[in-house]
């Protein structure tokens, strides 16, 4: 069993790196079903947020909508698509707001959870080919 439950443990986490999309755990499960069909909803969810508790790898949470995962586990920002619900990375540097939020809260900081939204580049190509 526990043999088991490592093998799928690995299977999980080299899709979720493998697919390095910002998956939600649906689209996980059907991903690692594609190979492994025996591999179960419940598990690949239980897998997933054992791997975001341990620091594996990082849950996105996403306001009105399903938690995503990434396994890049570094602290960064994430954008979500308003329009398809895609999430991708911010690159901008996360130290900056740390740095200024410790200079005027007085707080110490040990997290953050900051979420843009917008529309990705894919949607504004769709809506300027409505719109024409
Ligand atoms: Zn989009
Ligand atoms: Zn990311």
């Amino acid at each position: 069993m526990q043999e088991r439950n490592t093998l799928q443990k690995r299977i999980v986490h080299e899709t979720l790196v493998a697919m390095a999309s910002h998956p939600t755990a649906d689209e996980v499960v059907a991903e690692v079903q594609n190979t492994y069909p025996s591999v179960s909803r419940a598990t690949v969810y239980r897998i997933l947020n054992k791997l975001a508790d341990s620091g594996e790898a990082l849950r996105i949470r996403i306001n009105n909508g399903a938690d995503h995962f990434d396994h890049q586990t570094f602290p960064h920002y994430h954008v979500h698509c308003n329009e398809c619900g895609k999430v991708a990375d911010v690159k901008m540097p996360v130290e900056s707001l740390v740095e200024l939020l410790k200079d005027t809260s007085g707080y110490q900081i040990s997290g953050y959870s900051l979420q843009f939204d917008g529309l990705c580049p894919e949607c504004q190509k769709l809506e300027e080919e409505r719109g024409a």
